[in-house]
């Protein structure tokens, strides 16, 4: 069989790169789309060198633009497109929703609407576990009814979800579609050549923890230690970026071996482990043998008290389960970090 060719759209990001890197790992041919918005070419040098592909082929291309999302859909044989291509700060799509939903929508119904032209693709769109909000009952399942968002970057997850589900409806078959809910990705490669970079303060609790720890950051602020968990901390289901991006060849194999179900599917990518911001804290101190400068801070506006994935379905349906330990996800992390300061 020929190999398949999936188009990664934000393949230069931090997802995205890992995501590339294991679908190249599992013979697929693979195009890299981004438009460098809100990352440099760091991770995509990093590709290069794990896979070993020095003609991995990269197109800068702005998914807002039709005539150029047309254009490269017309220049490869697209079996797939996975769609990361969008902007994810919660807190800035709050100060400036326009601008989050013009972006996040437009890039989406771009690659939808091109797609249609060509009489079909398979799509494959990262949502999260932010469409399920404060659930009412942990672990969350697909089945776990979606709540209002909380911000206009969860807003547009939801958003896009339906657009996606709606236009497979419309397409009789021709359009095929997967969604993804990841819940809290961290972690890096374990070659240490790529991982996450924020650019100015991080938002994300590991992030903030590999900079304290390195020294970029004076203190880690714990975000509330009053929450009605076992130790007060917030809990999340922290799954590592390798875990999480070989959940996508698992869904691209589902979709291009014509093994789904539905037309649109939708399953969690957590590992279905709590752990809570202190436990996160206590196991990177231990694993790493370096001590971090944190302190209690009033609770961050928005929080979600606790949530965690049931992911049996990714596993019954898909055989993809989480393997990596937090030990090595977090020893992974912190390596990403001195490999960035030059340790
Ligand atoms: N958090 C924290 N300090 C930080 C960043 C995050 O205590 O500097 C906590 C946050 O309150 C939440 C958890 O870590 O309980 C995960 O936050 P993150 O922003 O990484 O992901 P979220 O779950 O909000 O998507």
């Amino acid at each position: 069989m020929s190999k398949k060719t999936v188009l990664v759209s934000g393949g230069a990001g931090f997802i995205g790169s890992h995501v590339t890197v294991e679908l190249i790992a599992a013979g697929y041919d693979v195009v890299v789309a981004d438009n460098f918005s809100n990352c440099d070419h760091t991770c995509f040098e990093g590709v290069k060198k794990i896979t070993g592909r020095e003609d991995l082929p990269l197109e800068v291309v702005d998914f807002c633009d039709a005539a150029a999302t047309d254009a490269l859909f017309a220049k490869y044989p697209i079996d797939a497109v996975i769609h990361f291509a969008a902007f994810k700060a919660v807190g800035e799509s709050v100060a400036e929703p326009v601008k989050y939903y013009k972006n996040n929508l437009t890039s989406f119904l771009n690659v939808l609407e091109t797609a249609q032209k060509r009489g079909g693709c398979n799509v494959l769109f990262s949502s999260s576990a932010t469409v399920y909000g404060e659930p009412e009952k942990v672990p969350v399942t697909e089945q776990t009814p979606r709540q209002p968002a909380t911000s206009p970057y969860g807003n547009t997850k939801t958003m896009c979800e339906d657009i996606l589900r709606d236009t497979v409806k419309a397409n009789g078959g021709k359009i095929k579609g997967i969604l993804l809910r990841y819940f809290n990705p961290i972690g890096a490669h374990p070659s240490a050549l790529i991982g996450e970079l924020p650019r100015g303060v991080p938002n994300n609790l590991v992030p903030y923890i590999t900079q304290t720890a390195i020294g970029k950051r004076e203190c880690l602020n714990i975000f509330g230690n009053d929450y009605p968990t076992p130790d007060g901390t917030c809990q999340r289901d922290f799954i590592d970026i390798v875990d999480l991006a070989k959940a996508h060849v698992y869904a691209v194999t589902r979709m291009v071996e014509g093994k789904m179900k539905q037309d649109c599917e939708v399953f969690n990518v957590g590992t279905g482990r709590p752990l809570s911001v202190m436990e996160l804290v206590n196991a990177f101190e231990k694993v790493n043998g370096v001590k971090l400068n944190y302190k209690f801070a009033p609770r961050r506006a928005g929080d979600i008290t606790a949530i965690w994935a049931d992911p049996t379905l990714a596993e019954t349906e898909m055989g993809w389960k989480a393997t990596r330990t937090i030990e090595e996800t977090l020893k992974a992390a912190w390596a990403w970090e001195c490999h960035l300061a030059g340790k």
